[in-house]
């Protein structure tokens, strides 16, 4: 579902990413560790496209960001959807308008609209709320909803960046046992966080670490540990 091969990337000079490669099956659930400032973000933009590829390959959800032209991001981006610590939710929109958005966007026939964010509401557990405005909703509510709008889609691959960060230990746990649900319909599933009590609550998931832009340590044999001889004998300076 995903494979992302020797990807770098800099700002300026400074290298925010260096040879990461890594493959991930359809349904698995990754988690990406590390410091602040480690490249957790960057990477993240890079597989859905936020930044162009700079060195290195991407196939994810049947794209290959390499050949991908400005006209493709948005069908990439019904494949790959992402949600954000800053919930980028509309206040002053009902839950429900918040949800269907995306759907909306895609010109769907109403009935399907109904059907899909009442659904995804449900398995949310925020069915109750669908005519609240947004505003009105705790952050915990708020952040339910921001989920709901990225997994209303039904994308291949689900990219969270620390979406738990501003969140209570209790909701961050929460709404991480939601992505893990996301598995079981086999969405693939990338989920940022520096939060260590997260990855212990499940031991079972695959974890990548990053530090200063490398990857240090990967629990699965799909990801390739940062190898300086490497960097060195593939002209990467
Ligand atoms: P993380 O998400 O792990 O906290 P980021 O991917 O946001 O890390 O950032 C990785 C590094 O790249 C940091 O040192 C950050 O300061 C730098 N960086 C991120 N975005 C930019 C940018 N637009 N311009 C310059 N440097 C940036
Ligand atoms: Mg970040």
């Amino acid at each position: 579902m995903i494979k992302a091969t020797h990807l770098s990337y800099t700002f300026g000079s400074y290298w925010a990413l260096k040879d990461i490669t890594f493959t991930l099956g359809k349904g698995e659930f990754l988690f990406l560790s590390g410091p602040s400032g480690a490249g957790k973000s960057t990477l993240l933009k890079l597989l859905y496209s936020g930044l162009p590829l700079q060195r290195g390959d991407v196939w994810i959800a049947g794209f290959s960001l390499n050949s991908l032209k400005n006209s493709q991001i948005p069908l990439l981006r019904r494949q790959v959807s992402v949600v954000f610590q800053d919930f980028k939710i509309m206040p002053n929109r009902s839950v429900r308008d918040n949800i269907a958005l995306p759907l909306e966007i895609r010109g769907l026939a109403p009935l399907h609209i109904e059907r899909r964010v009442k659904a995804v509401a449900k398995a949310l557990k925020i069915e109750e709320k669908l005519k609240n405005c947004c505003g009105s909703l705790s952050g915990g509510e708020q952040q339910r909803v921001a989920v709901a709008r990225s997994f209303v889609v039904n994308p291949q691959v689900l990219l969270a960046d620390e979406p738990t960060g501003n969140l209570d230990p209790d909701l961050s746990l929460r709404l991480m046992d939601l992505f893990m649900q996301f598995q079981s319909y086999g969405t693939t599933v990338i989920f940022a966080t520096h939060s260590h009590e997260l990855l212990k609550r499940h031991p079972s998931a695959r974890l990548m670490r990053i530090e200063q832009g490398m990857v240090t340590y990967a629990s699965w044999p799909g990801a390739l540990l940062y190898r300086r001889a490497d960097m060195d004998m593939g002209g990467v300076t």
